[in-house]
């Protein structure tokens, strides 16, 4: 057994290595990535169901590396949480898409996603208040989306963030939902504003039990009196199924694709609340 391991350990080694190379050299390039200015924000806009009114748009991040192309944020967004990276990376998608949102007709929202590492970091309300104050967007029109993985370790640091921010008039919204083991769970013990139904329930609303399920958290959220948000919808059929069914909100291909900053802001002063 012991001669095995000595063989297994020559066999993997030299791949192991190149998977550790490769992985060190993305966080290089992630690193320097920031200063040399190669991320950007695209936005995707998000509709009332009942009004058929757009009333905002999420801010999503893209990286565009000069050798790697565009990087999906599956991709990068992981490693950068692991170096901690994130929290400058998102610090100044905090501010960019603040920005962005003060040029768009009043009253509509910017939604922005947070990382656990994020959130967990001591400067975080700050950063927040800050975005604001830097852009002049109310607190009342930004939104922050959280996964429920980031709140899994139920500190009491990040329940008091999250009550602060709220305090000012933020609206915090619990993403992916659904997807995670203990989502009843985050909404007794977390304040929050909004549901966002996961997309891959969306894709499967075809399906009798996801659609009873589906049906079964719109129904919760009219109970707790939250929005409800349906991620992903791509066609009428599941745009139908969502109004008959009184899902508050709907964002997917079949809304608006995202887009850059300037086509956004076009889009929502065609088709926002006047
Ligand atoms: P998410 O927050 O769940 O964002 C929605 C994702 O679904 C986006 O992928 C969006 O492009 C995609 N999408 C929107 N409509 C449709 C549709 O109709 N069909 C399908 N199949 N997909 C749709 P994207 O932009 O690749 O982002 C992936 C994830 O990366 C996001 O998932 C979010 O968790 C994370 N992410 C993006 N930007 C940021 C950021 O600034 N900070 C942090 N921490 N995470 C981010
Ligand atoms: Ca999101
Ligand atoms: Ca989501
Ligand atoms: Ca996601």
């Amino acid at each position: 057994a012991k001669s095995e391991g000595r063989n297994l350990y020559r066999f993997f080694e030299p791949g192991m290595d190149a998977m550790v190379q490769a992985r060190r050299a993305l966080e290089i390039d992630l690193e320097t990535a920031l200063p040399r200015q190669e991320f950007d924000l695209d936005f995707q806009p998000i509709m009332n169901i009942a009004s058929g009114e757009i009333v905002g748009a999420e801010a999503l991040m893209r990286w565009h590396s000069p050798t790697r192309g565009t990087v999906a944020p599956d991709n990068f967004i992981p490693v950068a949480e692991e170096t901690g990276m994130i929290v400058p990376l998102g610090e100044w998608a905090l501010r960019k898409a603040c920005t962005a949102a003060a040029s768009w007709p009043a009253g509509l929202r910017i939604a922005v996603n947070v990382s656990a590492v994020q959130l967990k970091s001591g400067s975080f309300a700050r950063n927040v208040i800050s975005a604001l104050a830097f852009s002049g967007v109310p607190a009342g029109r930004l939104e922050l989306e959280i996964t429920e993985t980031v709140l899994m370790d139920e500190s009491e640091a990040v329940l008091r963030t999250l009550r602060q921010l709220r305090g000012l008039g933020i609206r915090i919204a619990l993403d992916d939902f659904g997807t995670g083991y203990s989502s009843l769970g985050y909404l007794r013990r977390f304040p929050v504003d909004k549901i966002k139904i996961d997309r891959s329930f969306i894709h499967d609303l075809g399906n009798r039990d996801t659609a009873a399920i589906v049906r079964t958290v719109i129904g919760l959220g009219a109970e707790l009196g939250i929005t409800v948000t349906a991620e992903g919808v791509e066609t009428e059929a599941q745009l139908d199924i969502l109004r008959g069914n009184g899902c508050t909100e709907a964002q997917g291909y079949l809304i608006g694709v995202p887009s850059n900053a300037a086509d956004i802001q076009r889009l929502l002063k065609s088709r926002a609340l006047h």
